[in-house]
């Protein structure tokens, strides 16, 4: 049986944020705004309206294809783009056919050392186009279909890739890079689930070694027929796409090995039932007889984009917390994930590193060692924020977004973790109390106050140890017979009865002392 190959090409929308829609003066608000109320003659396609173009919406698309390191075109033009449907009032969509903002572009992926089958994938930009988006339709309980036209008209980017995904995990990480970078550039909320981000996946199976993908044109060698491709749209969620791409490639390789083919053809997502359902043949570029808007002149992107400055983007920020803090490849990828996020742990950082260098051990530290404690501070912060702050966050509805905890306090929290000042529990509760607390709480107060601190003091430990040994001989006997392992039994007894607050270190030396032969 022969092996086939997926070849997966992406096409992503996602709706830009300005204030007014693409072609007119409507407020872009497609969500909270009362249905059909964003609107006017020329976004319902009332005859002889003019559109006029949102140059905010062409800088920002000019962005995206910057970030994507596309050559932004210093010509482009817009296009109509010609179907019928009931969400289309004009009957064609302004779109961008031949002279996109921006093209032949590019973007790399890093995995996770040893999770994909590859570590790196580079990932052709084809296009970056700026269209307006369609109006929404809802169907009600008794089978009407209600059309909303406050999205008809609002700037949507599509960005076009080639086909060089290889699988629906990377399909996935491409697909959340975007959303990232949509975000770092402040340019749309790329929310998948409100619509603001849409992914569609093209896929097709072609047998191992008998196609090469020239520049993204995939050909076929030694008279090959290369096998349609299948376009997968109604993808709501990340998990969708890596889901539905899933099922194409069972799908079509199940399809492949009884000898059938198909026809181009485009398919929807149905996430209830995990399948993909046939919806139409594929139209051609032909079927939407594209031809240039006579009432928009051509224009100059680079023009009116001028000198792009980009924001650090997800790619650039996750290196650099890894470099330059020494996160790890797992924290540094989920903390960049988010603006807020990465922010937020750059803030803490940023107070860990200060405190560090004025700490008076490490006055005399070498670069070396210097470094080597940044990198225990980055690891401990970075298992602090992601799984512990992040967690009791979840269990509390908090959002980054209006997280009270300041970053100098849990900065300072990890730095009472990192000098043994008070144990992972005892930590825990404080960070708990700091969340729930509705003002501003200073960790080491909370510690002291209520006696959280993690008891060293050698007095106050052999008192507890002194009980411990005398409850149970029986075990200390075993002990100073050669049983070495009883002494951690031991030692949990120590922490129970001073409820996890006795320095483990300083307890195990002191009952060694105490119990040895
Ligand atoms: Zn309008």
């Amino acid at each position: 049986m022969p092996k086939y190959t997926p070849i997966i090409g992406m096409e992503i929308h996602v709706e830009l944020k300005t204030k007014s829609k693409m072609f007119c003066s409507c407020k872009n608000d497609p969500f909270s705004a009362a249905p059909n109320t964003n609107v006017c003659e020329i976004c319902l396609a009332h005859p002889g309206t003019l559109p006029v173009p949102n140059h905010t919406a062409i800088e920002w698309a000019a962005k995206i294809a910057k970030a994507l390191n596309c050559q932004i075109n210093t010509e482009s033009k817009f296009d109509r783009k010609h179907y019928f449907y009931p969400d289309l009032p004009k009957a064609y969509q302004i779109s961008q056919y031949d002279q996109p903002i921006g093209e032949h572009g590019y973007i790399d992926l890093e995995f996770l050392p040893g999770k994909n089958y590859r570590d790196k994938a580079h990932i052709g930009i084809t296009r970056v186009h700026l269209e307006e988006d369609t109006a929404k339709l809802s169907h009600d309980s008794s089978g009407n279909t209600l059309v909303n036209f406050n999205r008809a008209g609002v700037p949507l980017v599509e960005i076009v890739s080639e086909p060089d995904v290889t699988s629906s995990a990377e399909a996935k990480m491409y697909s959340q890079e975007l959303q990232a970078i949509f975000r770092y550039l402040g340019i749309s909320d790329a929310d998948m689930e409100k619509g603001n981000m849409r992914c569609e996946a093209n896929i097709s199976l072609q047998e191992e070694n008998k196609f090469i993908n020239d520049k993204g044109v995939i050909k076929p060698v030694a008279g090959y027929t290369l096998n349609h491709k299948v376009e997968v749209k109604n993808i709501n969620s990340f998990r969708a796409v890596e889901k539905a791409i899933e099922f194409e490639i069972i799908r079509q390789t199940a399809m492949l090995e009884k000898g059938e083919a198909w026809k181009q053809q485009t398919r929807g997502w149905d996430d209830n039932k995990g399948e993909t359902v046939m919806q139409r043949i594929k139209e051609t570029a032909a079927d939407y007889r594209y031809f240039p808007e006579p009432d928009i002149p051509p224009f100059h992107p680079v023009k009116i984009a001028g000198d792009i400055s980009l924001p650090e983007l997800p790619q650039a920020k996750r290196l650099r917390l890894r470099e330059e803090y020494g996160f790890s490849y797992a924290d540094a990828e989920l903390l960049s994930s988010d603006l807020h996020w990465s922010d937020y742990t750059e803030k803490v950082m940023s107070e860990l590193v200060d405190w560090l260098h004025n700490l008076s051990e490490s006055k005399t530290d070498t670069d070396e060692i210097l470094q080597n404690k940044q990198q225990q501070l980055a690891r401990l912060a970075g298992g602090w924020i992601t799984s512990k702050l992040m967690g009791a966050m979840a269990e509390r509805s908090i959002n980054i977004k209006i997280l009270r905890l300041k970053p100098e306090n849990f900065a300072e929290l990890v730095a009472l973790i990192y000098t043994n000042r008070v144990n992972s529990t005892n930590a825990q509760k404080i960070l708990n109390e700091m969340l729930d607390s509705g003002v501003d709480l200073d960790p080491t107060h909370v510690m002291e106050e209520k006696g959280y601190g993690q008891i060293s003091d050698e007095g106050k430990l052999s008192e507890v140890i002194d009980e411990v040994i005398k409850n149970y001989p029986q075990q200390v006997e075993q002990f100073k017979n050669g049983k070495e392992p009883i002494l951690q039994f031991l030692k949990g007894m120590v922490m129970k009865a001073t409820e996890g607050s006795a320095d483990p270190t300083v307890t195990e030396k002191l009952l060694r002392k105490k119990i040895s032969k």
